[in-house]
């Protein structure tokens, strides 16, 4: 596959009204009333393109799952009475064609679709031979083949113009995010398909209003190219995702917030290369801090279990293999496994004193508890 990043749909309306592209909306389409309120005010604040979801996938029945074909009629009312160009969400080939009968101006396919190459392949099949922009969100699971494998589907369907939307991970581990961003992947993706337009959806990715703001940003420092955003005339009441949807007003003060660095390298190429690749950076050790933290958790648990269980700490075959394992998986990961040894003996200290804590709280003969890392 190949993009361009001229002369495409996406960039036309980037030429037009200017970085980044923004898309808003509600979740869901609910009533006319509730459409056409937010498109007038979304068309005053100038966004490129107006989305609301029609056929909600949703993870339990008996949920709101959309308002179905009528939505539709409600879009094109958006499109011919504001001028406002729209999106909506398709899932089958019935969709496709409904939707392509309204004129409506781009397409996307959703993360539970996504992960369905059967699906995705009936969705292709009912473009083929069409000329209609889509957008291609990433699947549930976090899978770049997949994601690829979907772009392609379409692609090869003969529709060029595509988008990639990151909307994040499901994952059962507690976080603060709805679904986990997982940076790597999008910017893996993005350095593959270089021209490909790559638009983050801070709404799903955080699932909540106070998230947006910095996930936007972070993502526009990443050198994403367009932001989607859940709008709603009354978050609190609306009918789908009400706690990550925002107002028009609060849309346009996160619009006002956001800062547009320069996409175009001027004499200063260099130093933007190396900034690109320092914020990488930033991400891969937000990624480490996760990981030794989640480390850290299961250090506190197995430091439980050994007091309870009237265990020492110290297990020297476990200290031994973990250092073994750890250097092999270094040489095979292509690391210097020397580095890796260095960095375990840290990691090991560290284990040791919270273990140790934990055995002796509440002991008042204990030795005062020592931090061996701490330098003076
Ligand atoms: C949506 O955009 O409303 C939606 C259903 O998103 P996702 O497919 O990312 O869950
Ligand atoms: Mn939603």
């Amino acid at each position: 596959m190949k993009f361009s990043k001229k002369d495409t749909y996406f960039s036309g309306l980037l030429a037009e009204r200017g970085r980044p592209l923004v898309i808003a909306g509600p979740c869901s389409a609910e009533s006319e009333k509730q459409v056409m309120q937010t498109a007038e005010a979304l068309q005053q604040l100038k966004v490129h393109l107006f989305r609301a979801g029609i056929w909600k996938p949703r993870s339990r029945p008996n949920s709101f799952e959309g308002v179905g074909l009528q939505g539709l009629a409600w879009l094109g009312r958006v499109k011919r009475e504001l001028g406002l160009r729209v999106t909506t969400e398709v899932a089958t080939a019935r969709h496709v064609e409904e939707a392509l009968k309204q004129e409506i101006d781009v397409l996307w396919i959703g993360a539970r679709t996504t992960v369905n190459p059967f699906a995705v392949q009936e969705i292709a099949d009912a473009l083929r031979g069409v000329q209609v922009p889509v957008m291609v969100k990433n699947p549930v699971n976090p899978d770049l083949a997949l994601w690829i494998g979907a772009i392609e589907r379409i692609y090869h369907a003969g529709i060029t113009d595509l988008a990639a939307i990151h909307r994040g991970f499901s994952s059962y581990q507690k976080s603060k995010y709805r679904n986990v961003p997982v940076w790597q992947i999008p910017i893996e993706l993005k350095a593959k398909f270089q021209g490909l337009p790559l638009i983050v959806d801070p709404s799903h990715i955080g699932g909540s209003r106070d998230l947006i703001h910095p996930l936007s940003q972070r993502a526009l420092d990443l050198g994403y190219d367009g932001v989607m955003i859940e709008t709603h005339p009354n978050p609190e009441e609306a009918l789908s995702d009400a706690e990550q949807q925002v107002t028009p007003a609060a849309l346009a003060a996160i619009l006002g917030k956001l800062q547009v660095r320069k996409t175009n390298y001027d004499d200063a190429e260099l130093v933007n290369r190396a900034e690109e690749l320092r914020l990488q950076i930033d991400v891969a050790d937000h990624d480490i801090i996760g990981a030794l933290a989640r480390r850290m958790a299961l250090v506190e648990q197995i430091g439980e279990y050994k007091k309870l269980n009237n265990v020492q700490v110290l297990q020297l075959e476990r200290w031994k293999e973990i250092f073994r394992t750890r250097a092999d998986w270094a040489s095979e990961a292509g690391i210097n496994p020397a580095f890796v040894e260095e960095l375990y003996k840290l990691i090991h200290v560290e284990s040791i004193r919270e273990q140790t804590a934990i055995l002796q709280a509440g002991n008042p003969e204990a030795e005062p508890e020592e931090d061996t890392l701490t330098t003076k």
